[in-house]
């Protein structure tokens, strides 16, 4: 499979509009993107294409990066900037599938796939399929998992997209803190990639209200807040998954600006080859 990372920031993006910071400016001057989290990818033996995340940056997205369209989508969560991008669907798309989990979140009362149906029910040609956790689907030709992690107060979904017919793994923690059930875990474990949340750096835990927590045996918060990990947490599940290759997404542009374009962490047109045999980056 061929995997692209179409968005690679937070919910704000690098650039943020309006923001003159160093982390921003030197974005600008090299014409760099992270923009609102997305991931595209290619299955070259059925010619079909899934998207993770419905970004607000859709259509930038895919007028600035050569690949195809979707034929298929999954939607982790229905925070504004993994979900509104589904708008975009209208006029695009002769039919869409959306894929999202049936559980019901004790906050809104309804699941992912009944949020996802009420907000967008105008958009005839976007079929919603509710599908259960932990139990394997099919979209595109690909086997697709969604494991519950942790993201408070909504609940949220990371997801493994393997190739039945090569063994090809790729792993998403999704929005998520460091306290991923170890259940969620076990399914993510030894992928040929894993994009994982390091919002930011665990320095800059102290300028959270709430601090950082999930601290790691030299007492460094692998956790921002509540919501997402840290650099260091997201490197620690990395390790612990012992994935073959991982890139940091969903990165927040209060980096500072002399670790903001370090690597792993990523950028918006990256793009990699996974073939059951290693992982070859193409872009
Ligand atoms: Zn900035
Ligand atoms: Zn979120
Ligand atoms: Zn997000």
């Amino acid at each position: 499979m061929d995997v692209t990372l179409l968005g690679t920031g937070d919910t704000t993006g690098t650039p943020t509009v309006g923001c003159d910071c160093e982390t921003c400016e030197q974005a600008r001057d090299r014409g760099i993107q992270r923009s609102r989290f997305s991931v595209h990818v290619r299955n070259p033996r059925t010619d079909k294409s899934l998207l993770i995340d419905l970004s607000p940056d859709f259509r930038q997205q895919f007028l600035t990066t050569d690949v195809p369209l979707p034929d298929e989508a999954v939607i982790t969560h229905i925070h504004f900037d993994h979900l509104d991008g589904l708008g975009n669907a209208y006029r695009v798309f002769d039919e869409l599938p959306v894929h999202a989990a049936d559980t019901t979140d004790p906050i809104t009362e309804e699941s992912v796939a009944e949020t996802i149906r009420r907000k967008y029910d105008y958009l005839d040609r976007v079929s919603v399929s509710a599908q259960t956790p932990f139990e394997p689907f099919e979209a595109c030709g690909l086997k697709i998992t969604l494991v519950p992690v942790d993201h408070p107060p909504l609940i949220c979904f990371g997801l493994t997209v393997e190739d039945p017919q090569t063994g090809a793994k790729l792993s998403l923690s999704g929005d998520s803190s460091y306290d991923i059930p170890k259940a969620s875990r076990d399914v993510l474990r030894d992928p040929d990639l894993f994009l994982v949340d390091a919002i930011v750096p665990a320095s800059l835990c102290e300028y959270h209200p709430i601090g950082g927590k999930d601290p790691d045996n030299n007492g460094i918060p692998r956790t921002f807040g509540t919501k997402h990990m840290t650099r260091e947490g997201a490197l620690s599940l990395a390790e612990e998954l012992t994935a073959s290759k991982t890139r940091l997404v969903h990165t927040a542009h209060f980096y500072p600006v002399e670790e903001a374009f370090q690597e792993p962490l990523a950028i918006d047109g990256e793009q990699y080859r996974l073939d059951g045999t290693g992982i070859e980056r193409l872009q």
